[in-house]
């Protein structure tokens, strides 16, 4: 027997309904690349997307079709995620720092019809744009173009309605090996997603909050930010450069709450504080993940009185498949057990599971003890069942999905996240977790960033070597980091060799590239 009650799909129009009509006159604060400012607001952005959907429509894009867009974190982007998905056609959010080779097979792969783009990236348009296929148009954001497409347009036209498992964005995952493989998120998943992590232990998002996402909305949606911060009506405050002098002042100036970004962000940021003494008078929340957060910079934000949201998650999990909150135990902790939790990746939402398998029998499921480590997998309604034009699913019996990372689950659920299946070190027989090599290096203070990497070895298989950039004004020698690590891991964990360079390599989400590090060091002899 069905029940009763109302028929509304889960579609993510109605997100931008409720954040106009409920938080309208909330702002959305946009610094450009050219250091020009826009203020606008829930109703406005509702406004232009409805107009965009109208300029799509008018261009002749239909249902469902592929719209791209390249571009970095501002306003008019935000209004393209509800604009596009708004009349039923699917956002393509394409990462600016992608190899040509993977542009071409991206935008042909998705077959995307337009491509909005920002000035700052005209020139890999126009090298592109004779392999882009299928892309019949070309709109650029910041030279007056977009605005007139608006212009030309109004917003009497409303939003496509329809089935919620309907596709709304593709998001493709930078594809360490092979080639990218695109993510095709549903109206539902996207919504449940955005439902899930506005909750207190996850983000904590309200009306009162001022969200500032450093991580960029071709990168898993913000983490979904447009979407959770529409449904919370917060505020939003965005920056299409990565300066951390722009966005201490932004954080300062626009009452900052909420912070997003990778570890390294927090590194850029530490520095230009220690180099001005400024300080982020409004910080709350921290939001951290797409790497292990190092305890350091866990123990600095918690010191100032800031809660650290360290949340593990993939593109294929929306992004957000754990995240760290106070355990119920908190208040009896000591300030050190406190940041001990911290560095762990936290527990699940409800809507996401997950379990560890054994590496070598994943029909085995391994014990929630605390110790034992295993691939990890995950399921739940945001999480991808089969990748865009798939031959077969990506996940196995059950639904499962391998996640491709090493964890331990603890007896509270808790995940600890060791590695990535292909970035542990093989070490005569066992493993060296490169992620905990680099937290403890990093805890030196003449260390700013370090990254370890497995060099191939005749007798072990594999020896950990440690490339370190050194902290500013630092003169730290190999010596001294081995001296500092020998209490910090075990004997046999300690690197065969530290190696100090100027920069890290980094993906354009600002992770650390280990690929690209492996290719650098390629042929590496360990004395
Ligand atoms: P890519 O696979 O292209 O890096 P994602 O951005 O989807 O794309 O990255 C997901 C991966 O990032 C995870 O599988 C995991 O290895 C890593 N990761 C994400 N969050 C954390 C975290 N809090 N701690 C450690 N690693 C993390």
């Amino acid at each position: 027997m069905l029940g009763e009650m109302q028929d509304w799909e889960l579609r993510l129009s109605k997100l931008i309904d409720h954040a106009a009509r409920e938080h309208g006159t909330r702002e959305i604060v946009s610094h450009w690349a050219d250091g020009s400012e826009t203020r606008s607001n829930w109703a406005g952005v509702r406004s232009d997307a409805l107009k965009m959907g109208a300029a799509l429509r008018r261009m002749g894009i239909a249902r469902g079709e592929r719209v791209a867009t390249l571009a970095m974190n501002h306003l008019h982007h935000l209004t393209s995620f509800f604009g596009i998905t708004g009349a039923g056609m699917v956002l393509h959010t394409i990462n600016p720092r992608l190899f040509d080779d993977q542009l071409e097979f991206i935008a042909n792969h998705a077959e995307d019809k337009v491509l909005f783009y920002d000035a700052a990236f005209a020139g890999i348009v126009e090298r592109m744009k004779p392999r882009f296929r299928t892309i019949e148009h070309y709109v650029c954001y910041d030279n007056g173009e977009f605005d007139a497409l608006l212009a030309a347009e109004n917003d009497a036209g409303g939003w496509a309605e329809g089935d919620e498992h309907e596709s709304c964005h593709l998001c493709y995952t930078s594809g360490t090996t092979g080639n990218p493989k695109g993510v095709l998120y549903t109206h539902r998943s996207s919504m449940l997603h955005a439902l899930a992590s506005i909750q207190p232990a996850l983000l904590a998002i309200e009306p009162k909050s001022a969200m500032l996402p450093v991580v960029p909305l071709f990168h898993a949606a913000a983490w979904g930010l447009p979407w959770s911060c529409a449904a919370s009506g917060a505020k939003m405050v965005y920056s299409a450069v990565n300066d951390p002098v722009v966005i201490c002042q932004m954080m300062q100036r626009e009452r900052v709450t909420h912070l997003a970004g990778v570890p390294t962000v927090w590194l850029g940021m530490f520095r230009h504080m220690d180099e001005t003494g400024e300080d982020l008078p409004h910080l709350e929340r921290a939001i951290v993940g797409g790497a292990a957060m190092p305890r350091v910079m866990i123990e600095r934000l918690m010191k100032r009185g800031v809660h650290v949201c360290h949340a593990w998650g993939m593109t294929e999990t929306s992004p957000i498949g754990t995240c760290g909150a106070d355990t119920a135990d908190w208040d009896d902790l000591t300030f050190d057990q406190k940041v001990d939790a911290k560095v762990l990746q936290g527990r699940v939402p409800f809507g996401v599971e997950l379990r560890c398998v054994d590496l070598d029998d994943p029909a085995r499921e391994l014990p929630r003890d605390g110790k034992t480590a295993g691939a990890l997998q995950v399921r739940g309604p945001w999480v991808v069942k089969r990748y865009f034009k798939g031959e077969k699913d990506a996940v196995g019996e059950g639904q499962w999905f391998d996640t491709g990372d090493v964890g331990i689950i603890h007896p509270d659920g808790t995940l600890q996240l060791t590695d990535r299946t292909k970035d542990v070190i093989k070490s005569g027989g066992e493993w060296i977790s490169s992620v905990e090599l680099e937290n403890a290096a990093v805890g030196h203070p003449g260390i700013a960033e370090a990254a370890a990497i497995g060099i191939p070895h005749p007798k072990w298989d594999e020896r950990p070597l440690l490339v370190a950039v050194r902290a500013n004004g630092s003169n730290v020698t190999a010596e001294e980091v081995t001296d500092y690590l020998r209490d910090k891991v075990a004997k046999w964990w300690l690197p065969d060799a530290i190696e100090f360079v100027d920069e890290l390599p980094h993906q354009a989400t600002g992770k650390i590239s280990k690929l690209r590090l492996r290719e650098q060091f390629r042929g590496y002899e360990l004395s």
